[in-house]
């Protein structure tokens, strides 16, 4: 086995293979009922779903932002399926142009949804051109060019714009302003990674024992396709090993082959802090850090640091990054005797 699923590292999801796709697709929660855990968005959302149903009209714009991996399509589905209408999917880096847009608002039937994942990434003058079909459900639309160019204007059909960021801060003020409902998906607690994973197991028919998917569920950094991507993965392995279903020695064997420690640290993260534990503990930028590790910098701020932030194995300094005490411990590494500022700040993070 590798730590390689579909081409991007263990952990991170970029370019998910066909199967994994596939995977994700049938495992879609159907339901804002069958969503796991995030109590206090599916409270919200169901609020907002009777009082537009009671109102019949479409939901009001609404931002999903968090992580890769916590359900943010899911939740985009399953809205649409709640409100009985269609959903429309593209994403920031596939806009290029307002004119690419017009053909999918032009579709949309009423109170069907538009999900734009990775909506930070679309182009200013995309994001403009967004503003009227939210606000005023309308598009202006430019025929021919130069002198002979005239604007059109066209109406659309009422609809909701379903849009997911892992980068929150970096959507426009006045953009962000146009979304009616804002939430934040949280990682989710060892409880839920089970019952995702509980759910997963009847849906596709993997065996699961309890105290399995619990050691799976404690190595996937509160994501949930995380825990599905070690399932199944682990299912491989009981199959080869003639197992009627994934149990602990098949977890832990599998895992270890994975390269996952017990806290779901993967080679890189292992790498990343290698790096700044190499120069003494930090103060290390982002820039260099991604060249030594080969991965994005992006990658590395929406991926993999905050599980280690969360765990505290990593602090940001304005200096840069730094590896505490613990990290330090983690990796069996001696700490450093230092003075001045950083000795402080590993007094501070002990
Ligand atoms: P995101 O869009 O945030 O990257 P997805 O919606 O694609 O995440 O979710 C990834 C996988 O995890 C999907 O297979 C989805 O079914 C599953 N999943 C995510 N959150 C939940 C949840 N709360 N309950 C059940 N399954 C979930």
């Amino acid at each position: 086995m590798t730590g390689k699923d579909g081409g991007g590292t263990w952990t991170s999801p970029d370019n998910l293979g066909q199967q994994e796709q596939d995977f994700d697709r049938a495992l879609r929660p159907k339901s804002l009922s069958e969503f796991v855990g995030q109590d206090r968005l599916r409270a919200n959302l169901s609020v907002a779903i009777e009082a537009a149903r009671g109102r019949e009209e479409p939901l009001d714009h609404i931002l999903f932002c968090g992580p890769p991996g916590l359900g943010k399509t899911s939740l985009a589905f399953l809205l649409a399926a709640e409100m009985g209408g269609d959903i429309l999917v593209s994403s920031g880096p596939a806009l290029s142009s307002p004119k690419d847009l017009v053909g999918l608002l032009t579709r949309l039937e009423r109170g069907d949804i538009l999900f734009l994942d990775e909506i930070h990434r679309l182009p200013r003058s995309v994001e403009e051109f967004l503003y009227s079909a939210m606000e005023d459900q309308a598009i202006d639309v430019t025929l021919d060019q130069g002198p002979a160019a005239r604007s059109l204007r066209l109406h659309l059909n009422p609809f909701t714009l379903v849009g997911a960021t892992t980068r929150e801060g970096l959507l426009a003020a006045p953009f962000r302003a146009r979304f009616g409902i804002v939430e934040r998906l949280e990682p989710y607690p060892v409880a839920d990674l089970v019952a995702i994973l509980q759910r997963a197991s009847v849906l596709l028919g993997i065996e699961t024992d309890f105290d399995a998917a619990d050691a799976i569920a404690h190595r996937s950094r509160g994501v949930p396709r995380i825990t599905l991507r070690l399932q199944r993965r682990l299912r491989d392995l009981a199959q080869v090993r003639k197992r009627s279903s994934i149990d602990l020695q098949i977890c832990h064997e599998g895992i270890r082959a994975l390269g996952i420690d017990d806290l779901g640290l993967e080679n890189l993260d292992r790498e990343l802090l290698q790096a700044l534990i190499q120069r003494g503990g930090g103060q290390v930028g982002l820039k260099t850090l991604a060249a030594c590790v080969g991965e994005s910098e992006d990658t590395l701020e929406v991926v993999y640091e905050p599980y280690l932030l969360r765990l505290g194995f990593l602090s940001r300094t304005p200096r840069g990054r730094v590896a505490t005490r613990k990290a330090f411990e983690h990796m069996g590494a001696e700490l450093p005797t230092r003075d001045g500022d950083q000795a402080d700040l590993y007094g501070r993070q002990a």
